[in-house]
């Protein structure tokens, strides 16, 4: 990234010679990215992040397909980009069915089938739920939605480079991704198109990206992207190996070390996002938990990070139904490339003395219903 802020310092809209090392810089960005689903360069759109896609595909076939329907089926854990963007819709007439998810986060392709009625336009259900990783059905479910003729958008920004994402394969009309889940710099973003499909534009102005999205392009968080991509293409099988083998080390560690425990999602390890632990720690908060892990160097979350500062437990547990006692007890754990075996037990060993210290103190430790 760094000459794009130096070297090729010129706008890649202009003639002169910074301007078109710049302009390579994208298109070779866009080859990358679209390798990495198996899509064609000219079906990729650049944005400013995983929600602006969101907001795009949600909001343009909202006014795309105003005169043929208005209603739009989605899921109840998707990422606040989609849930809020609906809400948003539905205070302009836009009907917006939220499908309920089995207990480990799966959606039932029947309640989709059910679901879809003559007005509807759009399906939109995320590839990997963010929380609990559940990886949907997504291919099953965007062949319902084709069938009655209803396009299918998937926010698979967790994932890219996680799993295997092909959009021939799976027959899919939107995909949203994002730069900053795959190791990739944060502030970027992009939207698959399957070509032939037109959505107006989100934001308004200059010709860029093919005159769909406007503004200068930020061009060395692009070019970062493509890195990104193609690193998260070439490194997929080994990443996805790496990932799950540390993760079932440490959740068998867990398991067996630290009593009164859950594991939220799926309990099935290959239908679960590769580095995804879910974890709720009865009769302590996960917020405890998770200051007391931070002051030894160690990065967890509670629900969604997007979510984390804000009261309230977590949509997803909530939509699987862990009860509100379990659920404040929860904690996410992720690990990944840089992630080692001494880490895992530098981890578990950490999280055996805080669970044990803050059960000491917990007034409900050992009370039922918690
Ligand atoms: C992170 C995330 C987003 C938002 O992406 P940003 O690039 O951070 O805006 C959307 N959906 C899911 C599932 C995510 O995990």
């Amino acid at each position: 990234m760094v000459p794009y802020f130096t070297e090729y310092f010129g706008n890649p809209s202009s003639l002169y010679a910074p301007g078109l090392e710049a302009k390579q810089g994208l298109v070779t960005a866009r080859q990358r990215v679209a390798e990495l689903i198996n899509a064609e360069p000219d079906e990729i759109y650049f944005t400013s992040c995983g929600t602006e896609a969101d907001n795009w595909v949600l909001e343009g076939v909202a006014d795309a397909l105003k005169n043929k329907g208005n209603h739009i089926i989605t899921t109840k854990i998707e990422h606040h980009a989609i849930l809020h963007t609906c809400q948003y819709l539905e205070k302009f007439g836009v009907e917006v069915t939220y499908l309920d998810v089995d207990g480990e986060g799966f959606v039932r392709p029947e309640d989709l089938e059910a679901a879809i009625k003559d007005n509807t336009i759009l399906v939109s259900i995320m590839m990997v739920n963010n929380e609990i990783g559940t990886i949907e059905p997504i291919k099953e479910l965007a062949g319902i939605a084709h069938n009655h003729g209803v396009l299918f958008h998937t926010d698979a920004v967790q994932a890219i480079g996680n799993v295997p994402v092909d959009v021939k394969n799976l027959d899919v009309d939107f995909i949203s991704m994002s730069a900053h889940k795959i190791y990739g710099p944060k502030g970027v973003g992009a939207l698959y198109k399957k070509k032939g499909i037109q959505i107006p534009n989100l934001i308004h102005g200059g010709g860029q990206e093919k005159k769909k999205r406007a503004g200068t392009e930020n061009t060395a968080g692009i070019v970062g992207f493509g890195k990104a991509a193609e690193l998260a293409r070439l490194n997929l099988h080994s990443h996805m190996n790496h990932s799950s083998k540390l993760r079932a080390m440490m959740w068998e560690r867990i398991e067996k070390e630290i009593p009164d425990i859950l594991l939220n999602g799926p309990k099935n390890f290959s239908k679960r996002h590769p580095g995804n632990l879910n974890i709720a720690i009865s009769y302590i908060e996960g917020e405890s938990v998770l200051l007391m892990l931070d002051l030894n160097g160690i990065c967890v979350s509670t629900g969604s990070a997007c979510s984390s500062g804000s009261l309230g437990s977590s949509h997803v547990l909530d939509a699987i139904g862990v009860p509100v006692t379990k659920a404040n007890g929860a904690i996410r754990i992720t690990v990944g490339d840089n992630t080692t075996e001494e880490d895992v037990d530098y981890v578990v060993d950490t999280l055996k003395q805080v669970v044990g210290k803050l059960r000491e103190l917990s007034p409900v430790n050992g009370a039922e219903g918690w």
